[in-house]
Order: C-alpha cells, then structure tokens, then sequence
C-alpha cells in the first residue's frame, strides 16, 4: 500500500510522493532495501534534484538501471530506476534545486515505474530525514566552513574543535599538482570548494588535486584578490591562500 508523504524538499516534480517501498524494510538480492521508493499520483512523474549540487555519476548497471548521483558538502543523492535516454545531466555538471534531472522508469531491478531514492554518505543512510527536514544537506555557507575546519584538522593531525587559529594554519600542507596532490586535506578542501559554488570539473569531489583542481585554485585566488602572480593554483599558507580559505587573513 502506497503512503502519502508530506516531503519538505521535493525529488518528484508533481510534488505529491506515495512510498510505496520504505527504507530497510525488505531484502533484495543485493542486501538490504537501501532506499525509498516512490510514485507519483499519475505513475511516471519527472525527476528533479532534492538539493543543488554537483553530479558525481550517471550510468547503468543491472541492479539499478539507469541512475544518477549528486554530491551536496559530500552527501551523494541518488536517483535509480531511470528511464532509457531521459537523463538530461552529465557528470561534473552544477545543478539547482528542482531541476529536471531524468523521467522516471523501471530500468534495472525495478518491478515496476518507481524512483528508488537513495542517501550514500559513507554508506547508504535513511533518506527519510532528506525529503522531510529543513536545509537537510547543511548547505549555509557558515555550515560548510566549520565542517571543512574540522574536516582539515582531522586530516592534518591538529586539534579537532571546528575552529581555526594559529595551530591548524601552521599545520596546513602546501598542495599542488605536483606537491601534496593526494594529501587527506584535498578532500575537504574540495567540499568547501563546491560548497562556495566553485567548479570542481568532470571529477568532483576525488581526493587528488589534478589540472581541474589547480585552475579552481586559480579562480579563487583570483577572487579573493590576489595580485596575479600569486593566482598560481599553488595552495600554501605563505600565499594567504589557505589563510582565505581558513579565514584568518
Ligand atoms: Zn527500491
């Protein structure tokens, strides 16, 4: 039996959600139910992103037909089930929230039409609390930069307070294409990044600071007013770059 739900952030376009499969509440041949799955009123609705973000994957594999991924501050949003040749964004592209993303379908290990929405954020979650909460995705700005202190203190062995000072800027690896290219800081930065509204490109959110990389860092430094010979792509504390970022300067 399908129910109602009273969704806050909608990932239906018609904007009325019946469940029909709830989150762990049966097992498929892959484990554990790890999503919702939801109709529309009239069957097949349009698909539109729950939250801005960056897409992260679009593809086909047999269990989950076509489907999508969006990354939002790090939690990926996923979109299964979707019908053949309706997906209309490509990875590495921004999208707004309630953009038209796919057409529901039943492609993949699908019964019937149904979006199987799903929440992977080291592992799939409850997507309840993400159709039905208020700003579930963190997305202030303010709420981004205290995750990214904390996050960056953990990768570079500083205290753990989500505060920025003299000891987390002193511990601030110098990162580059060449120098700390896959150092555990470039994951963060790259979610703070994102969640400025910079442009990651085709690879989002990897953990390695490539070409894409290295012309983000140019961009920013260009922005935060740096005199041209320091928009360099280099992120070092001697440049100020990663005191902007920190917000000590
Ligand atoms: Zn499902």
């Amino acid at each position: 039996m399908a129910t109602l739900l009273n969704v806050r952030n909608k990932v239906l376009k018609g904007g009325k959600h019946y469940l029909t499969s709830d989150y762990k509440t049966r097992n498929e041949s892959r484990g554990t139910h790890n999503g919702m799955d939801l109709i529309g009123p009239n069957g097949v609705d349009d698909i539109v992103a729950i939250e801005k973000g960056t897409v992260t994957y679009t593809g086909y594999d047999a269990s989950g037909g076509y489907w999508i991924s969006i990354a939002t501050n790090g939690i990926e949003h996923r979109y299964f089930h979707l019908q053949k040749n309706s997906i209309k964004v490509k990875k590495g592209e921004n999208v707004t929230k309630g953009e038209v993303i796919a057409r529901m379908g039943a492609t993949g290990n699908a019964t019937g039409n149904n979006l199987h929405f799903a929440i992977y954020k080291n592992g799939y979650v409850d997507p309840k609390p993400y159709l039905m909460n208020e700003n579930p995705f963190n997305t202030t700005e303010e709420d981004a930069y205290t995750t990214f202190v904390r996050e960056l203190q953990v990768s570079i062995g500083a205290n753990v307070d989500g505060i920025a000072g003299p000891e987390t800027l002193s511990k601030t690896p110098t990162i580059s294409t060449s120098t700390g290219w896959n150092h555990k800081a470039v994951r963060p930065l790259q979610i703070y990044l994102q969640a400025l509204g910079y442009n990651l490109g085709s690879k989002g959110v990897d953990g390695k600071f490539g070409k894409d990389m290295k012309a983000c860092i140019k961009q920013y430094q260009k922005d935060i007013g740096l005199a041209p010979k320091y928009q360099d792509g280099v992120v070092t504390s001697k440049m100020y770059t990663w005191k902007h970022l920190l917000k000590l300067n």
